[in-house]
C-alpha cells in the first residue's frame, strides 16, 4: 500500500518536473523569438510543420502549368507551398456570382496568389477573410455605388474578384497591374492591424516605417515623376501599399534599383525576396 503511494507520488513529480521543463522551454523560445524579431526585423523562422497536406496531382498539374512563382520554388519550397495552399483554400468558402461557374483551377490560382504573398510570414491563413466571391467580369459595387473590378470588405470578411481582371493580372506579370496582389494585400494589410502575432508584428512595424520613409517629399516627388508607380497610389496609404506591391512584385528589379530605401521597407514586410528568391 504504502509502496503504491510512494510510486503515484514519484510519477506525479516526475510529470510536474517534466512540465515545467517543457514550459521552461517554451518560454526560453518565445524570448529567443521576440528578441531575433527585434534585432534582425524578421521573424527565426518562418516554415515548421509536423504534417505536411498534399494537393492532388492534377492540382499540382494547374499550378505548373500557370504560376511561375511556385514552379521557380526548390522541391522543398513547393512542397511547403502546396501544404499552405491546401490549408489556405480548406480555411475559405469561394462563392461564384453570376452564374460563374467554379472549378479547382479558379480556387487553386486565387489562393496561389494568397500563398505566394504570404510565403515569408509565419502565419499566413489571415482570419480577417472568410469568403472570396467571384464575379465572371467586373461588377457593380454598392460600397463605391460603381463597378469595380475587385474590392475586400473586412466588415463581411469577404474579398471580391472579377475572374476576367483576376486573370489578366494573373497572366501578364510585367505590367505592374495584378488584381489579385492588390486585393490580397488590402486584406494582409488589414489582418495585421491590432495582432501581435510575428507575422503582422512584422507586416505592422514595417508599414509604420514606410510611412515614416514617405514622409520624405523629395522621395515622393521622384515617385511621382518617375511614372513607375501609378497614380492611384497616392489616393490614400493603404492603396499606396497596395499599389506598390504590385510593382514590387511584377518589377522587383526595376523597383530596387530606381527606389531601393522604399523596395527594402516592402521587402522587409513580406520577409521574402521576390527577385531572385
Ligand atoms: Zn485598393
Amino acid at each position: 500500500m504504502v509502496k503504491e503511494e510512494f510510486g503515484f507520488g514519484m510519477l506525479f513529480a516526475g510529470v510536474l518536473t517534466f512540465s515545467l521543463l517543457l514550459l521552461i522551454l517554451f518560454l526560453f523560445f518565445k524570448m529567443l523569438d521576440t528578441v531575433y524579431l527585434s534585432w534582425f526585423k524578421r521573424p527565426a523562422w518562418v516554415h515548421f510543420y509536423l504534417y505536411k497536406n498534399k494537393l492532388s496531382e492534377s492540382q499540382k498539374a494547374i499550378l505548373r502549368k500557370n504560376s511561375n512563382f511556385y514552379n521557380r520554388l526548390s522541391s522543398a519550397g513547393k512542397s511547403r507551398f502546396e501544404h499552405r495552399l491546401q490549408c489556405f483554400l480548406s480555411d475559405k468558402e469561394f462563392i461564384s456570382r453570376q452564374d460563374f461557374v467554379l472549378s479547382d483551377k479558379h480556387r487553386l490560382l486565387v489562393g496561389a496568389t494568397a500563398v505566394m504573398l504570404t510565403f515569408g510570414m509565419r502565419k499566413y491563413i489571415l482570419p480577417i477573410l472568410e469568403k472570396i466571391i467571384i464575379y465572371p467580369k467586373e461588377f457593380y459595387s454598392t460600397i463605391g455605388e460603381r463597378y469595380h473590378k475587385g474590392e475586400f470588405n473586412p466588415k463581411l470578411k469577404a474579398l471580391v474578384l472579377s475572374w476576367e481582371d483576376f486573370e489578366e493580372g494573373f497572366n501578364i506579370e510585367d505590367d505592374n497591374l495584378n488584381l489579385g496582389i492588390h486585393e490580397f494585400t488590402h486584406a494582409i494589410h488589414l489582418n495585421s492591424i491590432n495582432r501581435s502575432d510575428t507575422a503582422s508584428t512584422v507586416f505592422s512595424d514595417g508599414f509604420s516605417e514606410l510611412l515614416r520613409l514617405m514622409r520624405n517629399e523629395d522621395l515622393v516627388a521622384d515617385i511621382k515623376n518617375s511614372g513607375f508607380i501609378r497614380d492611384y497610389a497616392f489616393t490614400n496609404e493603404f492603396e499606396f501599399l497596395a499599389v506598390v506591391v504590385e510593382n514590387f512584385i511584377e518589377s522587383p528589379s526595376e523597383f530596387k534599383r530606381q527606389f531601393p530605401s522604399l523596395y527594402k521597407k516592402i521587402q522587409q514586410m513580406f520577409n521574402f525576396r521576390f527577385a531572385g528568391y
